[in-house]
């Protein structure tokens, strides 16, 4: 971070200092987690909806936090200010005013945390680059990062969730980003949207009236690329359409799931292989190379660097061959019906000699949506010609009785009620050469039935 002394934050602030012996003093650091608190960081009480920030001021001030930024006089070094969490917003905006850095925003319903970590690796190439950690994307996690901006850094790569209409406007009033990329418009998150998808789109498009300099945006999703007029400044187009500024083009994938396919880009053609699992990839791929073709990196040292980058998270198609021969496919780090969709696509893609066995959980936060949304599930696994289907827990019921219900079909479907009878199911079933996929949304903890069969083979 800048450092920034106690009188700063409180004029960027608006905040008054209450019981601090020292204006002077330095903040290195700032923590919304007190546990995260060392020498010289400032501790941001925060009010959620289990626990209150300021219950964990004192513990903060002991762990050597030079002040807290508090809502109220604590008995403790402070910075006290209407809102704390506001006040967050604000200290950010200051320190990306008095930065250097140039501000990069990803927005998407898929496809953000894993673009955001492809052009934190393409931009380090050209400068010191601060990445949000994980999929820090939200009125916290955004500010958060920003603060990480150090007085050398040249770009900050920000990921930007929205869950409603005003929120991604919110987050770029925080930010000011010069570029920004927009993925895709799913239905990630329908259920908070009175209009469905269009207003996703709504929602998203925000970041293309946001970015000052430029936004790229997906040619091959006409949501996205329908944002263009909204855009403040130049339009970018990145995918696999003909008329894309930065084109992918003959896309294949190996049989652990590498997808390859060649860059063309300011007249130039570079054959790319990516060490990111799924087709589904080459676009957020794309995206990544448009910001950072437009940022000033050669079309040579891009392709260079995706071909180099690898996945920072876990669970998120994360492929092992396990000593007998089957692979495992761990991808419960999330689901909707998109990552669904290309998470089939994959284990098709992937299927060589064995079969493509899908352990399917449910997805979460659709709301009136979700009874479809299972149901075009179960239809979209034997469209695929899927081998196997087994649907794990209550929620995945309905993707089973759509499979078992859409007809013939060479594969067959099953219900399992929970976890351990999932592991049981595939250990049962799977044999060398199979693909087993195991996909739901996070609340339901499938990654432990992958982590079990890979243990059992
Ligand atoms: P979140 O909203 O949870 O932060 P995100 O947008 O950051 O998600 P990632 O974490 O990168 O997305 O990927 C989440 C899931 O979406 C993974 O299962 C991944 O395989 C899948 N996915 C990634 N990119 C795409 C894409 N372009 N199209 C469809 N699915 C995708
Ligand atoms: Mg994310």
């Amino acid at each position: 971070m800048i450092p920034l002394t106690l009188a700063e934050v409180a004029a960027a602030t608006g905040g008054r200092l209450d019981a601090v012996p020292d204006p002077a003093a330095v903040v290195g650091a700032v923590a919304v987690d007190s546990r995260q608190v060392g020498p010289g960081t400032l501790f941001v009480a925060l009010v959620g909806a289990r626990s209150d920030g300021h219950d964990f001021a004192a513990a903060a001030v002991a762990a050597g936090a030079p002040a807290v930024l508090a809502a109220r006089p604590l008995g403790v070094p402070a910075v006290v200010v209407a809102d704390p969490s506001a006040a967050l917003a604000a200290l950010a905006a200051h320190v990306r005013d008095i930065a250097r850095a140039t501000i990069v925003a990803v927005t998407g319903s898929a496809g953000k945390t894993t673009t955001k970590d492809l052009l934190a690796d393409l931009l380090a190439e050209l400068g010191p680059t601060v990445a949000a950690p994980g999929s820090f994307n939200n009125e916290i996690g955004l500010p958060l990062t920003l603060l990480r901006t150090e007085p050398d850094t040249a770009f900050v790569v920000l990921e930007m969730g929205a869950r409603g209409l005003g929120h991604i406007a919110t987050l770029c009033a925080v930010a000011r980003p010069s570029v920004g990329a927009v993925l895709n418009v799913g239905s990630a998150h329908v259920g908070e949207y009175a209009d469905g998808r269009l207003g996703i789109a709504a929602a998203k498009g925000e970041l293309a009236e946001a970015a000052r300099d430029a936004v790229v945006l997906n040619a091959d999703d006409p949501l996205v690329a329908a944002m263009a007029p909204r855009a403040r400044g130049e339009v970018i187009t990145f995918g696999e359409d003909a008329a894309a500024d930065v084109r992918g083009a003959d896309v294949r994938v190996d049989p652990l799931g590498h997808a390859s396919f060649d860059l063309l880009a300011g007249g130039e053609r570079h054959r790319v292989t990516l060490g990111l699992v799924g087709t589904h990839q080459v676009p957020n791929a794309l995206a990544a190379a448009a910001v950072a073709l437009r940022l000033g990196l050669s079309p040579t040292r891009t392709a260079a660097a995706l071909g180099a980058a690898r996945a920072r998270s876990r669970w998120r198609m994360e492929v092992t061959r396990t000593a007998a021969g089957v692979v495992v496919v761990n991808d419960a780090y999330n689901a909707n019906p998109e990552s669904m969709r290309a998470a089939l696509a994959t284990l098709v893609d992937m299927r060589g000699v064995g079969r493509a066995i899908a352990v399917l959980g449910g997805m979460g936060e659709l709301g009136d949506a979700a009874d479809d949304a299972h149901d075009a599930l179960g239809r979209l696994a034997v469209r695929l010609g899927i081998d196997q289907v087994i649907a794990v827990g209550p929620a995945a019921r309905r993707i089973h009785l759509a499979a078992s219900l859409e007809g013939s079909w060479d594969g067959e479907s099953r219900w399992v009620a929970d976890a351990d009878e999932a592991v049981a199911m595939v250990v049962a079933l799977a044999r060398p050469d199979d693909v087993v996929l195991v996909k739901a949304s996070r609340s339901y903890g499938l990654e432990r039935v992958a982590e079990d069969v890979v243990t059992r083979f």
